[in-house]
């Protein structure tokens, strides 16, 4: 008699080996095969990811050429949460990426990124032990269009890696508001100003989390639901992105 669990397992082990032969794990960008099932990417298009090392900006994460005491990039500006990390340019393949995670229904990729951002996280030693990664809400309209966030889907990655639980319909979206990307970055605060709505407090409070997004450009909406959290009694809130733009 063989015991479930296992039965469980060579059933999922024989159903998958036939659906790899049907459809076989390919690059996402090249469509060669490849044989690693948790990544997205082959060897070539992978090392085509440039990661971002020191020196950054611990601020806003903006890459530096060489260290300086005042970024260029966030020089004057004021930011709700304490720090910020993201892991590689967006350069091209990452475009790609993130295209296709956000175009092309395909939330695998938000997976792999978030792990890939993880096993980065885990290796800075700025960034403090966190105990909740919150997602940046998507408005629900977009979330329906899409059928997913991407960025729950690169939450759950860096959970994978981390075993950081997830803290989902923690934070809430309230209006709508218009594509940022032809905004300023003044514009884009107020854009995004009060958007942000903490569900449910005791999720956070007193906690160091970390907010969850695909691209950092100015700030402005991870900024805004890092001021919804500490409003709500957060106690330290960092920022985490894929890519720095
Ligand atoms: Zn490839
Ligand atoms: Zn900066």
């Amino acid at each position: 008699m063989i015991p479930k669990a296992i039965f469980t397992h060579m059933l999922r082990t024989v159903g998958q080996t036939a659906l790899d032969m049907v459809y076989p794990p390919c690059c996402v960008l090249c469509k060669v095969r490849i044989f690693d099932e948790r990544s997205a990417v082959c060897d070539g298009c992978g090392s085509g990811l440039l990661s971002i090392d020191a020196p950054y900006c611990e601020r806003c994460a903006q890459p530096l050429g060489t260290p300086v005491a005042s970024c260029p990039a966030c020089r004057g500006r004021t930011f709700y949460f304490e720090g910020a990390f993201s892991a590689f340019e967006f350069n091209r393949p990452l475009q790609d990426l993130i295209h296709l995670l956000k175009y092309r229904n395909r939330p695998g990729i938000g997976r792999f990124l978030g792990s890939l951002l993880a096993k980065r996280v885990e290796q800075e030693p700025g960034i403090p032990h966190i105990t909740g990664v919150l997602p940046v809400p998507l408005h629900p309209l977009r979330r329906r269009e899409r059928g997913y966030n991407q960025s729950a889907c690169i939450a759950r990655g860096i959970s994978d890696v981390t075993g950081i639980p997830v803290l989902e319909n923690v934070l809430g979206r309230g209006r709508n508001t218009p594509t940022q990307t032809s905004l300023s970055p003044e514009a884009r605060m107020a854009n995004v100003s009060g958007v942000f709505e903490v569900a449910r407090a005791d999720a956070v409070c007193g906690a160091t989390v970390a907010l969850v997004d695909d691209i950092f450009t100015t700030g402005a909406t991870i900024d805004s639901c890092a001021r919804a959290l500490l409003q709500a009694g957060a106690g330290r809130v960092f920022a985490l992105t894929v890519a720095r733009a």
